[in-house]
């Protein structure tokens, strides 16, 4: 029934506006939405009725030298795979695009980028601002993992909460490690009163829950958004490159804290997702880092969203 009412009000609204001057109030209002997000740096999406936004935080510039990506790997191979994609060889650049989303009064924000750290541009706070929100009205933040291109966002250059509004949920496991690590010490106390860890693999909020990709880190936390055909899988860092960690699941990376648990979580959310055709989020994929897996032979190719017209 709500279906049928909603449809009939767009068609209603679209006569309104094929014939009517009225439509001033309809172009308007999408006039002033257009202005919110008319950002190289904002690219405004849906998932399913929830408002969502990739918001560019910058990019990682890695050194294509078989020491971080493709440990190991020859240079030859390497270079063949990146050039039959159309990709530069001298470095491989890894975009940072936290996400963004809202969900009726809930302002999500999905990993808080590098603050300008690793030689990082620093863009999120203003991407946010572009995309309409600001800092007090994230009401609940979620961590990937402890990478500082994921935490760096947390807490201001003077160590207060950037978010002073928001909750901060992580695994179990990755505060654990947090807490442990002594040189995150002092944003481990700034965060504390706002942090709510949860159980890896949980429901954690309304429309959003915890995939468990072991490996990269010790409580790393992928995130689904939304529901069934309409979700969003928010995949953190279990691939970086686009096709170095698609085409090429089984090289090793440098940031992954137990190789051989990272690449069967790899190749086993590959799989799913090809299988399964998920709709992906890749924070450090190309910007805005929306696609899907395609299965190509024995492995993966990323396909990403066509841009909209
Ligand atoms: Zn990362």
């Amino acid at each position: 029934m709500r279906v049928v009412n909603t449809a009939a009000v767009a068609a209603l609204l679209m006569a309104l506006a094929a014939c009517n001057p009225a439509a001033e109030t309809t172009d308007a209002a999408a006039t002033e939405t257009a202005a919110v997000v008319a950002s190289p740096d904002v690219h405004a999406f849906k998932i399913g009725t929830m408002d969502a936004f990739a918001l560019r935080d910058g990019s990682l510039a890695v050194p294509n030298d078989n020491k971080t990506l493709a440990i190991g790997e020859s240079a030859a191979d390497t270079n063949a795979l990146l050039t039959a994609a159309g990709l530069p060889t001298d470095t491989l650049a890894l975009s940072i695009q936290p996400l963004l989303v809202r969900n009726g009064d809930a302002v999500l924000l999905f990993d808080t980028g590098a603050a300008g750290g690793m030689g990082t541009e620093g863009k999120l706070m203003g991407s946010l601002t572009a995309a309409g929100v600001q800092p007090d009205q994230v009401t609940d933040i979620f961590i990937s993992h402890l990478h500082g291109d994921h935490i760096g966002g947390l807490v201001t250059s003077a160590g207060a909460l950037a978010f002073p509004n928001a909750t901060i949920r992580l695994s179990n496991e990755e505060w654990a490690a947090m807490k442990a690590d002594a040189t995150l010490a002092a944003l481990v106390t700034a965060i504390t009163p706002k942090v709510q860890a949860f159980a890896a693999g949980s429901e954690i909020v309304p429309g959003v829950a915890s995939v468990d990709i072991d490996g990269h880190t010790p409580g790393h936390s992928g995130y689904r958004i939304g529901t069934g055909a309409d979700s969003l899988t928010y995949f953190g860092d279990t691939m970086h490159h686009q096709v170095i960690s698609v085409q090429r699941p089984d090289w090793t990376i440098q940031f992954d804290g137990d190789e051989a648990t990272a690449e069967a979580s790899r190749k086993a959310l590959l799989e799913r997702a090809a299988s399964e055709n998920l709709h992906l989020y890749g924070v450090h994929f190309p910007f805005p880092g929306l696609g899907r897996i395609r299965k190509d032979g024995e492995t993966f190719v990323w396909v990403p969203d066509a841009p909209a017209t």
